[in-house]
C-alpha cells in the first residue's frame, strides 16, 4: 500500500478545502476503496473521511426522499418510507454484498464502486484499458462470463457491479454534487458512462466533486415494484443478471412501467425500449416477452456470456408476470 494521510471533514466546506490536496480522495465506508488501495490500483495520498456528513433521509416537499450521501446501505434498506414507497430499492440493497459490508457501505460509495472484472484487479498480470489506457483488454479474448452484453466497446466489456444503482436508475434518481464551483444535479441514468474509447472515465463526477445526496422523486408506480438478482450462488455474489421493475396495470392494460437491468452493461441499464413496448399493452406473457426482446435486440454478447441474453429475457418476463399478479398492480 502506498503511504497516505487520513482526516475527517467537519462539514462540506471543510471537505472542499481538504480535497484540494493533490492526490486526495473522499472516503466513505472504505469497503471498495481500501481493497483497491491494497491492490495498488488506487493510490491516493490523502483520504478525506466524509462519513460524518449528510447521513439522514428526509421527505421532500413533493413526496419524494432526499438521501444523504453518507447514509449506510443497511439504514437505507430498513427505512420504512423506502420499504413502503420504493420496495425495489430495499430489495436491491439487501441483495448486495453481506450484512457486515452493508453496515459500512455508504450510498455515495456504492454509486462509485468500481468494476469487479478480474482482469482489472490483476494489476501485475493482465492487460486492462481501464487501469492503463491503451494497454488492451484481456477479458475480450479471455474469461468473460460475467461481462457486458449491452453498450460495450472494443476497449472494455466490464459491467457495473452495484445492485442499488439499478433500482435508482429505474426510479429516476438524481445525484446532488458540490464543489468549489457550486452545486449541481446529475440524473442517475446519465451519471455512469458507457466505456467507448475511454473506459477509464466511469462517471460524470469531477475529481474534486463531493456527492452530497441522492434524490428520489415521488413515483406512485414504485409501490408495486421489486428487484430480482440472478447469480451463481444465493448470497455474496455479484449479479449475472438483475432486474428492477415497477408496474401499474389498469383494466388489464399496462398503464406505467419502470425497468432497469444490472449485470449487463458498464452502467445500470435503464430499459427504455422495453418500457415503451409495454405501455398500452395487455399485461400478459406475450407483451412481457415482446418488451424483453425489444430491449435485448441490440445485445452483442461474446461466446462465454451469450447465455445472459436468454437469462435476461426470462428474468424480465418472470419479474413482470409477478408484479402484474400482485394485489397492488391494479391500483
Ligand atoms: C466481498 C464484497 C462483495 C460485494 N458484493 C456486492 C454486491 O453483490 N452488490 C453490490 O452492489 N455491491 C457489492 N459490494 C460492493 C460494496 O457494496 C461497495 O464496496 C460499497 O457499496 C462501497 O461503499 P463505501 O461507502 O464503502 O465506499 P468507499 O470504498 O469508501 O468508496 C468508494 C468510492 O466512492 C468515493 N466516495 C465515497 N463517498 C463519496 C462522496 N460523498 N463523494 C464523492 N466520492 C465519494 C471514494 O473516493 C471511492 O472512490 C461488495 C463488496 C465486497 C468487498
Ligand atoms: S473488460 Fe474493461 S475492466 Fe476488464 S480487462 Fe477489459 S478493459 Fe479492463
Amino acid at each position: 500500500m502506498t503511504p497516505f494521510t487520513y482526516s475527517r471533514a467537519a462539514d462540506a466546506a471543510d471537505a472542499m478545502k481538504r480535497i484540494g490536496t493533490p492526490g486526495a480522495k473522499f472516503l466513505g465506508g472504505g469497503t471498495n476503496l481500501i481493497d483497491l488501495m491494497r491492490e495498488t490500483i488506487e493510490r491516493p495520498t490523502a483520504l478525506i473521511d466524509v462519513t460524518g456528513l449528510s447521513d439522514t433521509v428526509t421527505d421532500t416537499a413533493d413526496g419524494g426522499l432526499m438521501i444523504g450521501a453518507a447514509v449506510k446501505n443497511t439504514a437505507l434498506a430498513a427505512d420504512r418510507r423506502v420499504r413502503e414507497r420504493y420496495p425495489m430499492l430495499t430489495r436491491a440493497i439487501v441483495a448486495g454484498a453481506s450484512a457486515q459490508i452493508r453496515n459500512m457501505a455508504t450510498v455515495a460509495g456504492n454509486l462509485l464502486q468500481r468494476t469487479r472484472c478480474t482482469y482489472f484487479y490483476d494489476a501485475d498480470g493482465a492487460a486492462c484499458n481501464k487501469r492503463n489506457p491503451g494497454q488492451g483488454c484481456d477479458a475480450i479474448g479471455g474469461f468473460h462470463r460475467y461481462h457486458a452484453i449491452l453498450g460495450a466497446s472494443k476497449q472494455c466489456i466490464a459491467t457495473h457491479p452495484s445492485d442499488m444503482t439499478v433500482a435508482l436508475a429505474a426510479l429516476d434518481a438524481v445525484v446532488h454534487v458540490q464543489s468549489d464551483e457550486g452545486a449541481r444535479r446529475i440524473a442517475l441514468s446519465d451519471f455512469h458512462m458507457l466505456p467507448g474509447a475511454h473506459p477509464e472515465r466511469e462517471t460524470q463526477l469531477g475529481e474534486k466533486e463531493l456527492i452530497t445526496a441522492i434524490e428520489l422523486p415521488p413515483a406512485d408506480v414504485a409501490r408495486n415494484s421489486t428487484y430480482r438478482k440472478v447469480r451463481d450462488r444465493s448470497s455474496y455474489a455479484f449479479a449475472l443478471i438483475s432486474v428492477a421493475a415497477a408496474l401499474k396495470v389498469e383494466d388489464g392494460i399496462v398503464a406505467e412501467a419502470r425497468l432497469a437491468l444490472g449485470g449487463v452493461a458498464h452502467k445500470p441499464w435503464r430499459a427504455v425500449a422495453a418500457e415503451a413496448a409495454l405501455i398500452g399493452k395487455p399485461a400478459d406473457a406475450a407483451a412481457f416477452t415482446a418488451a424483453a426482446d425489444a430491449e435485448l435486440a441490440s445485445a452483442a454478447p461474446l461466446p462465454l456470456n451469450a447465455f445472459k441474453v436468454e437469462l435476461a429475457r426470462r428474468t424480465i418476463v418472470a419479474v413482470l408476470a409477478g408484479l402484474s399478479a400482485t394485489p397492488g398492480a391494479g391500483r
